[in-house]
């Protein structure tokens, strides 16, 4: 019996010999709850769910709460981190690396956290004040920095599913977090390609890129004193935005104080625009910042990505690699500018 070390665990991963691409299996995942008002378009209005258990009154239905920013007005908690309880990726898993025969495989190490962004059921970015979204962010800076804190975790996913489109089952607002063991492939591409270009021209490619799109224009949106956003020149998606800070920076957990609120401001303008243009769209926003081998170095630089889920990739695109994008990038961002 040659496989029986990574599947006697709940959390797995394996890789595919071909691709190198890792995959990781999560027995847990399974048994999520799925709430149906997700699915409704006419979403009701609360602040407050009774069957919610991301509301405040039903901690009972929580696991452990890691973080908690308080209200500054004294009136409960703003923002929380918990674990999630199907997670991916699980602390008790091992973290070692085992051949199964010609394959490879190793345990589903990692931490998964679920962040609570704000008590109200029923807000959404656009409608929370600066303060609301400030909070959200100084929380995934602390669960970022704690989850790199483990020598085992070598990346850090901070993402936010909105919309059943977007892969989001409980309709109160939140993101997550995930510390993974590993580094997919593409990562180690576009890490090696950041590199290549910094030893080409002795730039960052990406500060490059901030550069480039301010002096042509046509593809921004917006921009404040850090950060600036912009369809990318070759969008996947209509209406995918980048919003990247203007300071070089390698990881997000090197994010200033001052930068937590004009990423506040700068995302909140950004999903404002995206809600009112597509009748708030599903989309995905996802953190892009570099692994623990990465920190400091000269030509990696973080940002946010958001992609509206407005297409469902079809057996071209799976098949071939390639994306077909009815959109124009540039049209895009001139119908996001107002
Ligand atoms: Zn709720
Ligand atoms: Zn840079």
């Amino acid at each position: 019996m040659i496989y029986q070390h990574c599947s006697s665990h709940e959390s797995f991963i394996r890789q595919d010999p071909i691709s190198k691409e890792w995959v990781i299996y999560s027995i847990s995942r399974k048994n999520r709850p799925h709430d149906q008002t997700v699915e409704s378009s006419n979403k009701p209005l609360l602040s407050f769910d009774k069957d919610c258990p991301f509301c405040p009154g039903n901690e009972n239905k929580l696991a452990i709460v890691n973080e908690e920013i308080k209200n500054p007005n004294g009136s409960g908690w703003l923002s929380r981190a918990i674990d999630n309880k199907f997670p991916a990726l699980s602390q008790a898993a091992p973290t070692q690396r085992y051949k199964e025969g010609i394959y490879l495989c190793m345990g589903g190490y990692g931490r998964h956290e679920v962040i609570i962004e704000n008590p109200h059921h029923s807000k959404d970015i656009p409608q929370y004040d600066v303060n609301e979204i400030s909070s959200v962010i100084e929380i995934y800076h602390r669960r970022y920095l704690a989850m790199m804190s483990d020598d085992h975790i070598v990346m850090v996913t901070i993402f936010r599913n909105h919309g059943v489109n977007a892969g989001t089952s409980l309709a109160h607002p939140h993101s997550q977090i995930i510390g993974s063991p590993t580094v997919p492939r593409y990562i180690r591409i576009q890490e090696q390609i950041s590199e290549t270009y910094f030893d080409d021209h002795g730039v960052c490619i990406y500060c490059d890129l901030i550069n480039s799109e301010l002096k042509c224009g046509e593809r921004i949106i917006t921009r404040n004193s850090s950060f600036v956003s912009f369809v990318p020149y070759a969008a996947k998606v209509p209406y995918e935005i980048w919003i990247l800070p203007c300071r070089h920076t390698a990881v997000f957990g090197d994010i200033k104080e001052y930068e937590k609120e004009d990423l506040a401001l700068i995302l909140k303008d950004i999903l404002s625009r995206l809600s009112s243009l597509l009748e708030d769209p599903d989309y995905n926003y996802i953190i892009h910042t570099f692994t623990r081998y990465r920190t400091n170095e000269p030509h990696i630089h973080w940002f946010l990505q958001i992609v509206p889920r407005l297409l469902t990739p079809a057996g071209f695109e799976l098949g071939s690699g390639f994306r077909i994008n009815p959109s124009i990038p540039e049209v895009d961002a001139r119908e996001l500018k107002g």
